[in-house]
């Protein structure tokens, strides 16, 4: 994060960045903190809170059920403490729909935590969705926390696909071989996002420069 002159009143746009399991949406997290201002607030990723920090993750449905309904409560939590803040845009590391998308068996998320998934589309001003690549060559098996197959990623990627459908602001990023144009691509719609007062501030991308 880059200091900023600007001074402005702004109204904290929250910007969803979601993504299929390899998709790369942590190393753009990074690289929105290398070249946007100090206006741009970055949540963590509220799955990794409860994950990192020991919550049982196995097959069962209760578990993964009851996974899903905390994931929920600690992003709502998350956002609270972005609503007195001064921030430009609240860039978010996933969002409430997306746990729709890791839901099993009967039901859904929304009547379980209740809640509707149209109150929490309307959440958020803009979602950006970077597709997991087809390509398993691409697939990134770093992270310790994933546990996906490069199969069941996609599978996943395509039901986040469904959970934000019909969200008015949806960015889809395609995936390509070349993760840096993926990268400047998602970095570019965050960019159009911020108020003009901020978007000056925004630093060239330097494999653009
Ligand atoms: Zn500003
Ligand atoms: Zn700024």
């Amino acid at each position: 994060m880059n200091s900023c002159p600007c001074t402005e009143t702004h109204d904290g746009c929250r910007v969803v960045l979601t993504g299929g399991p390899g998709a790369g949406k942590s190393a753009v997290l990074e690289l929105a903190k290398l070249f946007f201002c100090a206006h741009v607030r970055t949540l963590p990723e509220a799955a990794g809170i409860i994950f990192g920090g020991g919550f049982p993750r196995h097959e069962a449905v209760r578990t993964r059920r009851a996974a899903q309904q905390a994931i929920f409560h600690v992003q709502h939590a998350l956002e609270a403490t972005t609503e007195a803040s001064q921030s430009a845009l609240v860039l978010c590391d996933r969002g409430t729909p997306d746990g729709s998308a890791y839901w099993l068996g009967e039901g859904d998320l929304w009547s379980a935590v209740g809640t509707t998934r149209e109150a929490e589309l309307a959440r958020y001003d803009a979602v950006i969705h970077l597709r997991t690549p087809s390509d398993s060559s691409h697939y990134n098996y770093d992270n310790p926390l994933r546990i996906e197959t490069h199969l069941e990623a996609q599978a996943i990627d395509a039901r986040i696909a469904e959970a934000w459908a019909g969200h008015s602001r949806y960015y889809n990023v395609p995936p390509t071989n070349d993760f840096l144009g993926k990268a400047a691509q998602a970095l570019d719609i965050l960019r159009d996002l911020m108020p003009p007062c901020c978007r000056a501030q925004v630093r060239p991308f330097l494999w653009r420069s």
